[in-house]
């Protein structure tokens, strides 16, 4: 039996507090950053269509109104979707910060997966058509598919999907939403024929203000907020996103549900 060496202890003991302390300023160094990074992300993002409306107006008030009628209607409809940029942009950023701060809970009830994705598709069957891109519902089952979570959560992460396969996708396109039975879960996918996502960029496109390839994000437009808001909604319900693409192939979004037992 080895005597107690209290000398040995004692180093231990201080050894492991300044191991704690190294590892809780490392915690706060990355907050501090993740914090700065945040700010400026949102300035920029918000700079880009204030700069763009404040530009189209003085231009209008510089006299183009009465110069021409024409280019002046043009420009006030620029103005005007950008303006619908910026009010997406706060919607997003409100729920997410809703979302990261646990303010928001879930109602969990039973529903019907497969009315729900049939609704989503109506919802968006109209902006798809204007990007000649068609949704299809592929699952197997034509009939009721209970899962139980949060409805208008889910369908928030569906819209937010499907309208990425939209804006993302090739003219003529097709984007379709399957589900699969699991264990005692489901998993819903949507697969877009498009653009695809780089493989080194495929582990960040969930993090917040993402856009992979920024002159052709910026084109398409978006907030860099949707997948984000995506992510958290299912981590709330404790289930699973996934993504995998291949670059000018296509795209799949997967998410798991539970399974709502019995009818
Ligand atoms: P946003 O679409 O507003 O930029 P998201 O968080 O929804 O933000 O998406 C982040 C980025 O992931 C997008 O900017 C885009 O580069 C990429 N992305 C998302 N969905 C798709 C898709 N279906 N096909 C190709 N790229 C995608």
């Amino acid at each position: 039996h080895i005597a107690d060496d209290p000398v040995a202890d004692a180093e231990r003991e201080v050894r492991d507090w300044a191991k704690q302390k190294a590892s809780e300023i490392n915690t706060l160094k990355e907050q501090a950053q993740f914090r700065k990074e945040f700010l400026s992300n949102i300035s920029h993002e918000f700079k880009t269509p204030l700069f763009a409306t404040q530009g189209y107006i003085e231009t209008l008030q510089d006299g183009l109104i009465d110069d021409d009628p024409e280019i002046a209607k043009s420009f006030l409809e620029k103005a005007s979707r950008n303006l619908d940029r910026l009010s997406y942009l706060i919607q997003d950023l409100d729920e997410i910060s809703k979302l990261e701060t646990g303010i928001i809970s879930l109602s969990i009830e039973k529903f019907d997966i497969v009315a729900l994705i049939k609704e989503c598709i109506e919802d968006l069957e109209s902006k798809a058509a204007t990007n000649n891109i068609k949704l299809r519902y592929k699952g197997k089952s034509q009939h009721a598919v209970f899962v139980k979570g949060d409805r208008k959560r889910i369908q928030q992460v569906l819209i937010n999907l499907i309208d990425n396969s939209i804006k993302y996708g090739k003219k003529g396109g097709l984007t379709t939403i399957s589900i699969f039975p699991l264990f005692d879960q489901i998993l819903v996918e949507v697969t877009d024929d498009g653009l695809g996502i780089e493989e080194k960029n495929l582990p960040r496109v969930f993090e917040r203000f993402y856009r992979a390839d920024k002159s052709r994000s910026r084109e398409i437009g978006g907030s860099g907020l949707g997948l984000a808001i995506v992510k958290h909604i299912i981590e709330a319900h404790e289930q699973n996103v996934n993504v995998r693409s291949t670059e000018g192939i296509g795209t799949t979004f997967g998410f798991t549900l539970e399974q709502a037992k019995g009818h």
